[in-house]
């Protein structure tokens, strides 16, 4: 995933996941290697929940030595998540992703990043699969999102999606790194916390139930490869990113909202 020349760019939440991605990064490879770490910190605009995590995030990078950038929602879309959400709380999650996925892209290319690391765990893809099988999204079951056709983006890298969560746990506990931070307040909308529970019921009922789905999404993905259509890339009318359509994802999406 990472070779001698990268300036690898890591995206901290100040959460688990993000942490142990830091501080295993920062051990493989130190400071003067042939790869340079930096780290990348969304500040959404959530108020209660952005400020610790923030603040941890922060404080990590400065302890472990790493150059650390902020970029906040206000900054980019010209206002925070809490503004966007007002009426719209349902939908939190998939208009946080959305503009988070375009705010982490542009703060690595700020950056000069050749790769972006995220923390996603094995719980998280494993969740991920499970989802797009409800919804039926096949297209989106199989997208490899570490791969851009088009060339304009950054390749994303998740070094610990075959990790599961209670191990990332185990080696912070381990590291003395163990934080309690407050949860996001939207979470309580989110399928993703339905799946999740449902999920981990399962494995831990039969063990590898996790690992298995991840499987079943490769072998899926290897039987598919080339045939499940999706539409052409096109460019953005509006911002110039890679889209299917007249206006990418984050365009159509900012529009909605009234931007
Ligand atoms: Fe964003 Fe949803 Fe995560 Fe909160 S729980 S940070 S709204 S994706
Ligand atoms: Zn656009």
């Amino acid at each position: 995933m990472i070779v001698t020349g990268d300036r690898v760019a890591v995206a901290i939440s100040g959460g688990k996941d993000s942490t142990a991605l830091l501080l295993l990064l920062s051990q493989l490879f130190p400071a003067g290697q042939d790869v340079q770490i930096v780290a990348l910190t969304i500040d959404e605009g959530i108020a209660g929940y952005r400020e610790a995590t923030v603040h941890a995030a922060q404080h990590l990078a400065r302890r472990l030595g790493i150059e650390h950038h902020c970029i906040s929602f206000p900054d980019l879309f010209g206002d925070s998540l809490d503004v966007f959400l007002k009426g719209r709380e349902t939908q939190a999650c998939s208009i946080c992703g959305i503009l988070r996925r375009k705010a982490l892209v542009v703060a690595a290319q700020r950056t000069g990043a050749t790769k972006l690391a995220t923390g996603h765990n094995l719980d998280d893809e494993a969740q991920s699969v499970l989802m797009n099988v409800f919804r039926g999204d096949l297209p989106r079951l199989v997208r490899n999102s570490g791969v851009d056709s088009s060339g304009k983006f950054i390749p994303r890298i998740k070094p610990l999606s075959l990790i599961s969560e209670k191990e990332i746990a185990t080696y912070l506990i381990l590291k003395d790194a163990w934080n309690e931070l407050p949860e996001c307040p939207y979470t309580r909308y989110a399928l993703r916390r339905e799946v999740r529970s449902m999920l981990s019921g399962f494995e831990y009922k039969h063990p590898g139930t996790m690992l298995h789905l991840m499987e079943s999404k490769e072998k899926i993905e290897h039987s598919c490869a080339g045939s499940v259509i999706s539409a052409p890339l096109r460019t953005c009318l509006t911002c110039g990113d890679p889209s299917s359509g007249d206006l990418c994802q984050v365009c159509l999406l900012l529009q909605s909202l009234g931007r």
